[in-house]
């Protein structure tokens, strides 16, 4: 299989240094191994995301000498394919409609910019059944019920960045304590989580190697499971370190000191931007 990664950022934001590691380094693996190089654009958040951000991750990573294949690939446009896999979980009777705390629902809803893992949900609503669901209710899964399922299913998948190498399998105690019943969706407003829209978008666009920052490790168990759910093959993964200030303090992603255009703008070429990141040259 043509080995194929993707560069997938949210554009509520400039490109800032973590990306642009993010993005050579995705980019350079897959010219490497011959392969594909595709760029996502992960904008299901409709309040944040701005076609102006997006208009500008796109110049800076044409300035860095990025060039992706095939077309930029919206998530925005396939707002359909992810409900119809919603229909799938719940007619599967893996979902439970939710009430509790809606801005607790939207932050766990939104992309995972902090790498912060949403708090594991406390189980006020589980056991409610599809016809109490009201309008505004989130859409939860129910970990126990998807473990169930899937009790012969072999949960591995292989890391092969510098931190977690190796194959991890995941477990239900792992799961019920760090991820908990997560929201994969919210009715009315057409948001579907990340951790749907991303998995089912790694399989649609053949990803066989998914590239990305370490402090989305902890989400790949997630994905993994509804992987198994939907039907859809595991990619590997490899997540890779940080990008850190001088002190060893990681860098906000929202630092906008650090946006790429910034750097542009002082006359910064792209080599040296490899090289502030110490990636090696472009060949
Ligand atoms: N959209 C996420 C971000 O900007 C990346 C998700 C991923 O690579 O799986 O942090």
């Amino acid at each position: 299989m043509t080995f194929t990664t993707r560069f997938a950022p949210s554009p509520t934001g400039p490109l800032h240094l973590g990306h642009a590691y993010s993005a050579i380094l995705a980019h350079d693996m897959a010219r490497q191994n011959g392969g594909r190089f595709l760029l996502r654009m992960e904008d299901t958040d409709l309040q944040r995301c701005k076609p102006e951000w997006e208009a500008l991750i796109l110049q800076d990573m044409a300035w860095l000498g990025l060039r992706w294949d095939g077309p930029v690939h919206r998530q925005s446009d396939h707002i359909a394919d992810y409900n119809s896999r919603i229909e799938t979980l719940i007619a599967r009777g893996l979902l439970y409609p939710c009430s509790c705390s809606r801005a607790d629902i939207r932050a766990a809803l939104s992309a995972p910019q902090e790498g912060a893992i949403p708090a594991v949900y406390p189980g006020t609503c589980r056991g409610r059944g599809m016809d109490s669901r009201h309008p505004d209710d989130a859409l939860r899964l129910d970990l126990t019920a998807a473990f169930d399922v899937l009790r012969d299913a072999d949960l591995r998948f292989e890391e092969t960045g510098p931190t977690h190498k190796g194959h991890h399998t995941v477990t239900m105690d792992q799961a019920q304590k760090q991820i908990g019943d997560i929201v994969l969706s919210r009715k009315g407003e057409d948001i579907v989580a990340y951790f749907l829209a991303s998995a089912f978008d790694d399989a649609d666009q053949g990803i066989t190697d998914v590239v990305r920052g370490e402090d989305l490790f902890a989400f790949t168990p997630i994905q993994v499971l509804l992987q198994h759910l939907l039907d859809l093959p595991t990619p590997r993964y490899h997540h890779h370190q940080l990008i850190r200030d001088d002190q060893g303090k990681r860098l906000a992603k929202r630092d906008d000191a650090r946006a790429i255009s910034k750097y542009r703008a002082d006359g910064v070429t792209p080599d040296q931007m490899r090289s502030i990141l110490s990636l090696p040259p472009a060949s």
